[in-house]
């Protein structure tokens, strides 16, 4: 962190400006909010947890050929990404019932969706992240219906192969909120996924017990963050080289 010039602050990371252009530096922060930002916290050694997260399933999804802005991790809390323009859509994809869909119809969280829903959100905080519609998009030039199109097509691939992944490991990718981003190269502009893929974005419940791994754990007061988010990590196999404890010193600050 430090003598970089600091292009814009969000509720979990900073992005800074990179080394070569066209490149940022994407720190995450032990910050956590909800509901908006009503809800404000910290949770220990989140920011490292979900640089790694995050790093590994990028990765992931780079060798299954979903471009993404990944390049590689700097160190703790810091990764490197190509600077790319944020479409301001929350893309949500759900496979169980939970959240606000629960809400919204009275249905159960737990019950199984016949089949995957993607749902988008208007990303503005003053609005509340409104829900909108493929016409509401393209009408207002967010996005236009071919970038929808593909955006569908990564969303249910990145999906499929998620689920997969984390049933592996003994977890029900209940949903997730994906970001994407226009990526401008040689002339040409093509979308890739942004952001970040982690506990903060995915509700993953214990495939056995049904154990809420994920930032739920925060929003709903039901203890044991951090175990969540480094249970999540150590299932993955890449809980940091000696556990927690390295995650708060001065060392990861770099
Ligand atoms: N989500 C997110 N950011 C948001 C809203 C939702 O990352 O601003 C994620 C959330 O973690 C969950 C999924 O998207 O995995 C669906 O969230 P939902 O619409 O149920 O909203 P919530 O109940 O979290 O308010």
């Amino acid at each position: 962190m430090s003598r970089r010039r600091r292009i814009y602050e969000g509720k979990a990371k900073v992005l800074f400006e990179g080394p070569e252009p066209g490149t940022l530096v994407q720190y995450f922060k032990d910050d956590a909010s909800a509901f908006n930002n009503q809800k404000k916290g910290t949770i220990t050694g989140k920011g490292v947890l979900n640089n790694r997260i995050s790093e590994y399933l990028m990765t992931k999804l780079g060798e299954i050929g979903v471009p993404t802005h990944f390049v590689r991790r700097l160190n703790m809390r810091e990764q490197l990404v190509r600077e790319v323009e944020i479409i301001p859509l929350e893309v949500v994809i759900r496979n169980v019932v939970a959240g606000s869909l629960s809400k919204r119809f009275g249905m159960p969280e737990g019950t199984q969706l016949p089949r995957s829903i993607v749902e988008y959100y208007y990303k503005s905080d003053e609005l509340n992240d409104p829900m909108v519609s493929e016409e509401h998009i393209t009408a207002f030039g967010w996005a236009t219906p071919q970038d929808i199109d593909e955006i569908l097509a990564m969303s249910l691939r990145i999906n499929d192969f998620l689920l997969g992944l984390f049933l592996g490991v003994g977890l029900r990718l209940v949903d997730f909120k994906l970001e994407f981003g226009r990526l401008y190269e040689n002339e040409e502009m093509r979308l890739v996924l942004a952001d970040e893929i982690s506990p903060d974005n995915c509700r993953l419940w214990d495939t056995k017990t049904g154990e809420k791994l994920d930032k739920d754990r925060f929003r709903r007061d039901l203890g044991n963050v951090e175990e969540a988010y480094q249970e999540v990590a150590r299932r993955l196999g890449i809980l940091p080289e000696g556990g927690p404890r390295d995650m708060k010193g001065p060392a990861t600050m770099q």
